[in-house]
């Protein structure tokens, strides 16, 4: 990989490589994006098979944040970080080791959980660091809110291609019964929707199919479903061409982060196949908000209002990209790009 090369190209500002002997902690923060503030991400866990892989999942996720923020209209920055580690590795020292990283960046990276990080880890990263969001006794975790912002989203991509934002009796699958994902299907069961779910851990969807009468569906059949809506709250790249030409629902509203294995190819493949996909960093955005307002002062009303700023986001985003022939993915980028240049001049004026 060439690494000036690759981070020039997608306009990262910072990437680090932060190694401790005595924990055996291995970890890579990329920064991508600090114009509006402090650069925010949550931090993964991952055993990956090669440090090429993390790098590259840490350099994708931090701008990912970058155009999350900016059309969660949030003044921050984009970041992320990824820990390369198996999950039995994770140890309070390793954790710890982590966060004096992380403190010696001085507020410029804000972090909190991922993939494989509980809130009890990211206590111990508090140990050693004040720029953590998200622990249980600050805002409640980011994955409830998570879940309304997805849900909010679908009922806006409902509006838009079926004329109302009821989604009671459409057919919904969800793929991953996650932390995210077992609180979607308690609001969609709420809004008496016709629920499929899969996962591949056998135990969570007995659990879900017992709580909300839902149908369960094998992982590999997720994708092939006579539904109306596909919600893929599981893991990435989902969105390929193999699946994407199973696919017969006419809505893709998931959390999953980086749902579109390549993002032009595989977003002009939705559009061809007229299938309203909502940007994954637009309608994740949920959990974001949530732990930006500990940073402001934890007011839950104010939180849960932000995030219903999600259902307008993504109307006006549909509409962009009908009238420009743009893919969505693309019309969202450009929404963000639009957004940190507004906020940028309008800080320039300020401190003018
Ligand atoms: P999680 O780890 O709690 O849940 C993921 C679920 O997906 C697990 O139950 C797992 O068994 C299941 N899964 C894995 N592979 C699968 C497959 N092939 N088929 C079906 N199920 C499979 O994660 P989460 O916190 O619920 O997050 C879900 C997704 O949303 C992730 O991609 C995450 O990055 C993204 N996301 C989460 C948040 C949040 O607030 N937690 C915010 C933004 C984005």
């Amino acid at each position: 990989m060439k690494l000036f090369e690759t981070t020039a190209t997608a306009g990262h500002e910072q990437v680090l490589f932060c190694n401790d002997q005595a924990s055996g902690l291995k970890a890579i923060i990329a920064i991508h994006d600090s114009r509006l503030g402090a650069a925010m991400g949550a931090t993964r866990l991952w055993p990956y098979e090669s440090e090429v892989a993390a790098l590259t999942d840490a350099l994708r996720l931090s701008r990912g944040m970058t155009y999350k923020a900016a059309c969660a209209n949030i003044p921050m920055g984009g970041g992320k970080a990824v820990i390369i580690a198996k999950p039995e590795q994770k140890t309070c020292e390793l954790l710890q080791a982590y966060g004096r990283f992380i403190e010696r960046l001085n507020g410029r990276f804000i972090t909190g959980q991922d993939i494989n990080l509980t809130p009890q880890d990211v206590r111990q990263i508090n140990r050693e660091t004040k720029y953590v969001v998200g622990t249980q006794e600050k805002s409640g975790g980011p994955a409830p809110v998570t879940a309304i912002g997805v849900l909010l989203g679908m009922k806006a991509a409902a509006k838009y291609r079926f004329g109302s934002d009821n989604l009671k009796g459409l057919k919904v699958a969800v793929q991953g019964l996650g932390n995210v994902g077992q609180h979607l299907c308690d609001w969609l069961h709420q809004n008496e929707v016709k629920l499929f779910v899969s996962d591949i851990n056998q135990a969570k969807v007995s659990k879900v199919a017992r709580l909300y009468g839902a149908t369960a569906v094998e992982p590999e059949q997720v994708y092939g479903l006579d539904v109306d809506i596909f919600a893929p709250c599981a893991m990435g790249a989902i969105l390929n061409t193999q699946t994407i030409s199973q696919m017969k629902a006419s809505i893709i509203a998931g959390s999953a982060n980086n749902q579109l294995l390549d993002e032009q190819v595989h977003g002009e493949m939705l559009t061809d196949q007229n299938i309203l996909y909502c940007p994954d960093y637009v309608i994740n955005a949920g959990g974001l908000i949530n732990v930006y307002h500990e940073l402001i002062g934890y007011q839950e009303k104010k939180a849960i209002s932000h995030v219903h700023s999600i259902y307008d986001t993504l109307l006006e985003l549909f509409k962009k990209a009908e009238t420009t022939g743009m893919t969505t993915h693309k019309a969202s980028m450009q929404l963000a790009e639009e957004r940190i240049t507004q906020a940028e001049q309008a800080q320039m004026l300020v401190s003018a």
